[in-house]
């Protein structure tokens, strides 16, 4: 099974798939047969421990991931002429930029 957001997580399994994050993520979209990002979110227990805001933002970054079928952070970067700062990963910027109004 796939999970959108990091391509080498390709072929992980779930328990595989959170261990390996580095703070264990709060939501996954699962990747179709095509290896396209499905419709399916998967909601960790870190989302519901997010604060309300923190929740809508993961849920329209899974939603993009979901509606453009986008696996990688750095597609989705590059379709939405989002900016990554210097000391950000492309994930991180796309929530920046959606708790922005979807500006940068
Ligand atoms: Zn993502």
């Amino acid at each position: 099974m796939g999970m959108a957001g990091n391509a080498a997580s390709s072929g992980e399994s779930f328990a595989q798939y959170f261990y390996n994050s580095s703070y264990g993520p709060n939501a996954t979209t699962l990747l179709n047969a095509q290896g396209t990002a499905s419709g399916i979110v998967v909601l960790w227990s870190n989302f519901y421990a997010e604060t309300a805001a923190g929740q809508i933002v993961t849920l329209i970054h899974e939603l993009i991931h979901s509606m453009t079928g986008l696996v990688g952070h750095d597609a989705i970067v590059q379709k939405f002429g989002i900016t990554v700062g210097p000391r950000q990963t492309a994930s991180q910027a796309i929530d920046a930029w959606i708790q922005n109004g979807c500006h940068n």
